[in-house]
Parts: structure tokens; C-alpha cells; sequence
């Protein structure tokens, strides 16, 4: 049987250099017709006091030893995980915040390529309020259908300025994807990704009910606790007919039986569950299992590889 596939998840850049090229390569392998392109824009954040004091004093109080601190920390004096705080904080000025992909640059590849992609921007919404205003108007201006967000420093139902996007975006009837689960580097702590647990997202859920939010990892994303917030996730959409889940870098969430049993039930079979890649290197690998999906019939298996994403993006 052959499948329309629609890849949700795409980085256009490795590194800081794009990879346009790499990607339609790829999609031309693994049979993917489309992708949702997503931009980044991080930065700046931490030198916040008030975000700043949390971080440090969540990563002192967590449980390094088997996590950010390779060789553990127990014979370690309290000085030296002063020093460890000192690298986790250059590496959250400095390295996360590096090699952004604006709106502009986003869009001009879509535009280029309208056939094979929908643009999802980032706005850094910890910003002040002028510049994600004016960010969002670019954002709208540009078309772009969507936009990612990776709340690792913030609570995102407390955040002003990404209620004023949902609001919007509402309106606009655009999209909104949500890193869920944890991230690579110091993210993998469970502490520092504690706002990545789609609980948080509850009430915008609520409040913006015509407002679809899709979780990037269905909350199941981590190297060391994989699953970790898999269970709010699918309460979250148990509850809320707007929630999406998207199961980039976690394909087990439907290619396991009892996982996609757990999906089933939660939301009433697979209706709301798009495919994703995240990885380049995992897009074929991605479309291949879920294809061979012994468990799910053909035309789950066609929701989730394609026609919900179809139906979302208005395709
Ligand atoms: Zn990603």
C-alpha cells in the first residue's frame, strides 16, 4: 500500500548551515511529499535574574551525579559543582542560543519550495512585548502557518506574550508546536525540563480551545527516563480535543503495542497523532517502522503518516 507522508518535524539547519538540499534528498528516499520547516530563536534569556535563579538552583538541587555530570559528583565538593553551574550557564548564553533560523530566512525557503514545505517560525516569546509583536506581525506577513516553541526556561500557560500568539493564532486558525519531553545537554535533567511537561500547557489548552497544539515527542522524549511525561501528555489530550500528539524521535509511542494501545484509548483512536522526524537521519527509518506496524491497521497508519497533517496544515 502506498502512503501519502507528511514528515511534522524538520530542523532546516545542521549546525548553522542549511541543508535544503539534504532534506528534499531525503524526503525523495523515505517517500515524504511534505514537511513542516521549523525556524529557531533562542537567546538571551538567562541573563534574566529571575530565570537565571531558578535554573541555578534547580541544577544544584538535582541529581547531577547521573546526568549532566558524566563522572559523578558525590566525592565532589560544592565548589566544584559552582563550577559545573558555570559551564551549564556559558553553554545557556552561549551555545543555545547559537545558529538561529529567522523568520525571513524561513520563509524564503518556503517560498521556494512551496510544494514541499510549511514554515513553522520561532519567536523567542521571553523577549519584551514590542519584540514579539513585532515578530509576530512578521511571522503572519511572511504566511507562515505555525509556531515552535521549546519552553524550557518558562512556564508557557504563565507567559504574557505567548497568550497573546494563541490568541492570535486562534483567530488565525495557525498552529502551535510544543517541544514536550526532554532535549539534548543539560535539558536531559529532569529538573531543568521540568516546563517541558505538557501539564503546563493545560491552560491554553482550555482557554484556546480552537487553537491546535501539537506536542513535538508526545512528552515521551528522554535519553535516560524515555516516557517521562508521556502520561500528562495523553491525559492533556484526553481532555482536549485541540491536542495533537507527534511522535518525532519517539516512533515506539505508536509502534509499540502497548504504547499505541495507550494513544488509542486516550484519544479515541489515532486521529490526532502526526508523524515526525526530527533527525534527518531518522526520517526513513521513521516512515519504515510505522509502515510495518503490525498492530496498526492500514488506515491508521495513513492518519498518522499523512492525512491528519494533511487535514491540519489545510493542505
Ligand atoms: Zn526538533
Amino acid at each position: 500500500m502506498s502512503y501519502l507522508v507528511i514528515d511534522f518535524h524538520v530542523h532546516p539547519k545542521r549546525s548553522s548551515k542549511l541543508i535544503i538540499n539534504e532534506i528534499l534528498e531525503e524526503m525523495d528516499i523515505s517517500g515524504v511529499s511534505h514537511s513542516v520547516l521549523l525556524g529557531k530563536d533562542f537567546g538571551g534569556s538567562i541573563k534574566r535574574p529571575e530565570i537565571k535563579n531558578w535554573i541555578k538552583d534547580a541544577f544544584l538541587k538535582s541529581d547531577v551525579a547521573s546526568h549532566y555530570w558524566p563522572n559523578g559528583v558525590s566525592s565532589r565538593s560544592f565548589s566544584q559543582l559552582e563550577e559545573a553551574w558555570r559551564e551549564l550557564e556559558y553553554y545557556l548564553k552561549e551555545r543555545a542560543s547559537s545558529s538561529p533560523t529567522s523568520l525571513k530566512e524561513l520563509a524564503e525557503i518556503v517560498n521556494t519550495h512551496p510544494d514541499k514545505f510549511t514554515g513553522f517560525g520561532s519567536i523567542n516569546v521571553l523577549q519584551d512585548e514590542e519584540y514579539v509583536t513585532e515578530k509576530l506581525r512578521e511571522l503572519n506577513t511572511l504566511q507562515l502557518k505555525g509556531l515552535k516553541i521549546w519552553p524550557f526556561l518558562f512556564n508557557p500557560s504563565e507567559n504574557e506574550n505567548l497568550r497573546m500568539v494563541c490568541e492570535d493564532f486562534e483567530k488565525r486558525r495557525k498552529i502551535l508546536l510544543v517541544h514536550t519531553g526532554c532535549g539534548p545537554g543539560p535539558w536531559e535533567i529532569p529538573e531543568l525540563a521540568k516546563y517541558c511537561n505538557p501539564k503546563y500547557l493545560e491552560p491554553l489548552a482550555k482557554d484556546f480551545n480552537d487553537l491546535p497544539i501539537v506536542l513535538a515527542h508526545s512528552g515521551y522524549y528522554s535519553r535516560d527516563n524515555p516516557g517521562i511525561f508521556f502520561k500528562d501528555a495523553l491525559e492533556l489530550s484526553r481532555k482536549h480535543e485541540n491536542v495533537w500528539l507527534e511522535v518525532s524521535a519517539v516512533p515506539d509511542v505508536v509502534t509499540d503495542p502497548i504504547l499505541a494501545d495507550k494513544v488509542k484509548d486516550a484519544i479515541g483512536g489515532f486521529d490526532r497523532v502526526l508523524f515526525g522526524s526530527d533527525y534527518l537521519e531518522y526520517m526513513q527509518i521513521t516512515v519504515h517502522v510505522i509502515k510495518k506496524a503490525r498492530h496498526l491497521k492500514d488506515e491508521d497508519k495513513a492518519k498518522i503518516l499523512g492525512l491528519n497533517a494533511k487535514q491540519l496544515l489545510g493542505l
